[in-house]
């Protein structure tokens, strides 16, 4: 069984994330969406929220499971027995991150491989925090992220803003 990980901070998951899972969903056995714990990044929703969030977008697919991980990457997809990591590339400075990242995790895992999917068209301006900037502003979200999502994301945007 081919298994691939999509990593990611999910911080929340979009329609461009879900695109790519999709996609990958359809050229492996099964994709776990990894929310990674990342220190650097300081995220609108806990772990427990975006991983919450991933799960509903995702179990209409049923070779693909939500999961998180506070370890080295390479390190989780190993233990997953997985053969690839998925990423999707919007633009060429996504490449250029992206790339160094793939050679990290061969070096530290040889036998894992990356897998870049280029973004689709319509999703190439999307990002997490793209929706989270335009929810500040009470913009509307139906172009972004699935209906389940709004009303919460909107809810604590309101809420972030007021601070
Ligand atoms: P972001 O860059 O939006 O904060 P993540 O850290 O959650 O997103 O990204 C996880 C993966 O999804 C990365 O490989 C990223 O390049 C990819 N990705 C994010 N948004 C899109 C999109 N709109 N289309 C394709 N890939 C995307």
């Amino acid at each position: 069984m081919k298994i691939a990980i999509y990593p990611g901070s999910f911080d929340p998951i979009t329609f461009g994330h879900l695109d790519i899972i999709r996609r990958a969903a359809d050229i492996f056995d099964k994709v776990i969406v990894c929310v990674m714990v990342n220190a650097e990044k300081n995220p609108m929703f806990s772990l427990d929220e975006r991983v919450a969030f991933v799960h509903d977008a995702v179990k209409k697919w049923n070779n693909v499971e939500a999961d998180s991980a506070n370890i080295l990457l390479a390190e989780y997809a190993k233990e997953q027995g997985a053969v690839a990591i998925v990423k999707g590339l919007r633009v060429m400075s996504d490449y250029e991150k992206e790339c160094q990242m793939a050679l990290i995790n061969k070096r530290i895992n040889p036998d894992l491989d990356t897998v870049f999917l280029p973004a689709s068209e319509r999703y190439t301006y999307l990002s997490s925090s793209i929706v989270k900037e335009m929810a500040k502003y009470g913009a509307s979200l139906d172009e972004f992220l699935p209906m389940h999502m709004i009303a919460d994301i909107q809810q604590r945007a309101k809420r972030v803003s007021e601070f």
